[in-house]
């Protein structure tokens, strides 16, 4: 038995955010708010969103940091109250999609993110309809019924699902990506990788995602570094851009699993950056499930002309240091309360979803050998 949905309408395209004005007036807004980061302020982008939007666009929230907290979750919530605001406007990193989406549901109740956030608190599927356009390739979360939040005061940072978090329309265009730096560009591209990889050994996996899993993680592996390298190539850009949706569909019904479960007490205790923490793990999970027999793995590889799920986890890691990822977890010098800490923090429920169960002792081992 299996289920596949996806509501958002996709836009895909080099020069695709001119066509904000006309997707503005489908969805009749007049008065929308534009979420986003300070580099796009402080590099004029929000002044020059404000004049394509014909009018429509008056308010900015500039302040959404790496790993968006509940506190600007809530500031942004506000300020679409308080205005009558009737759509938003996403315009960022996975960062700065996930605290829109929130925003969005989280403005027509009288509550608050924390409310939500680590509650199981049921989330109303209303919302302000919502634009999104990722300037990453990475989180996919355009596409995503996903939300990522943190909330330092609890020491969490943990996904909230729900239907009312499907952006309205994604507008991907591939050009809003060629400012990202280097290490960022391969950060958000082993994030791609992961969610690829990670949709289709999952227990959940099904047919229509399985081909978008096979299609994205084809197209990061042949144009992770490549972008890395030239940040100015346009195939490169358009190839990851396009990845990272494809492999945003492939896991928003599926989730993700063991990769991405290590990677949350890896950025909320030690900062490490999403996808760079996502990248710290995979391979360790590929070697392990195709050591205990999950023959998903071993066929994926053989698709993608890999001797072997070995071969292909060799591949990533030569991929890993020629982008400098970080390789372990030396530089942290982690007492055994940290080590412990992170074992602990890595059997979020994303975990059960691996498709070979993951022992405590395997993460034990894992761990130590990243110290
Ligand atoms: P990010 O949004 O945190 O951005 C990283 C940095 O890149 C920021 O400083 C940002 O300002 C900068 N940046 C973004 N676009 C740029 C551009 N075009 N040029 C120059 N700089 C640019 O990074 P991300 O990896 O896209 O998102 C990570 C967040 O998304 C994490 O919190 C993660 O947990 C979450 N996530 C969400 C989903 C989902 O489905 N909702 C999936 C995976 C990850």
């Amino acid at each position: 038995m299996w289920e596949y949905l996806q509501p958002v309408r996709i836009i895909f395209g080099n020069g695709t955010i001119n066509r904000l004005a006309e997707e503005i007036a489908k969805m009749n807004g007049s008065n929308g708010l534009l979420i986003t980061s300070e580099s796009f302020e402080k590099r004029g982008f929000v002044e020059h969103i404000k004049q394509i939007s014909n009018g429509r666009i008056n308010l900015s929230y500039c302040h959404v940091s790496a790993n968006p907290t509940v506190i600007e979750c809530d500031k942004c919530a506000d300020i679409l109250r308080q205005n009558h605001c009737d759509f938003v406007l996403a315009m960022g990193g996975g960062s700065v999609m996930d605290c829109a989406k929130a925003a969005a549901t989280f403005c027509l109740t009288d509550n608050h993110s924390t409310d939500y956030l680590g509650t199981g608190k049921t989330i109303p599927e209303s919302h302000l309809p919502l634009i999104a356009v990722p300037t990453t390739s990475g989180t996919g979360s355009e596409v995503t019924c996903v939300s990522v939040l943190s909330d330092h005061e609890r020491g969490i940072k943990s996904p909230m699902n729900s239907s009312g978090f499907y952006p309205t329309v994604a507008i991907i265009d591939p050009e809003l990506t060629y400012t990202v730096p280097p290490h960022i560009t391969a950060c958000t591209g082993f994030d791609v990788l992961c969610h690829a990889i990670e949709a289709y050994w999952n227990i959940h996996h099904q047919p229509i995602c399985d081909d978008l899993a096979i299609h994205a993680v084809r197209l990061a592996l042949e144009n992770i570094v490549q972008a890395y390298d030239n940040p100015l190539d346009k195939q490169a850009r358009e190839n990851m851009a396009e990845a990272s949706v494809t492999a945003g569909l492939a896991f928003n019904m599926p989730k993700t699993t063991s990769a991405h479960a290590c990677s949350y007490p890896l950025t909320n205790q030690l900062g490490i950056a999403h996808g760079e923490a996502c990248a710290m793990t995979i391979t360790h999970f590929i070697r392990f499930n195709a050591d205990n027999g999950c023959d998903r793995i071993e066929n994926l590889a053989g698709m993608l002309g890999y001797h072997d799920a070995h071969g292909m986890a060799d591949a990533i890691d030569t991929m890993r240091e020629h982008t400098g990822m970080m390789l372990n977890l030396k530089s942290f010098n982690l007492t055994d309360e940290q080590l412990e800490a992170l074992i602990q923090g890595s059997k979020h429920p994303n975990l059960l979803n691996n498709p070979i169960p993951v022992p405590e002792e395997f993460l034990r081992t894992m761990y130590t050998k990243l110290r």
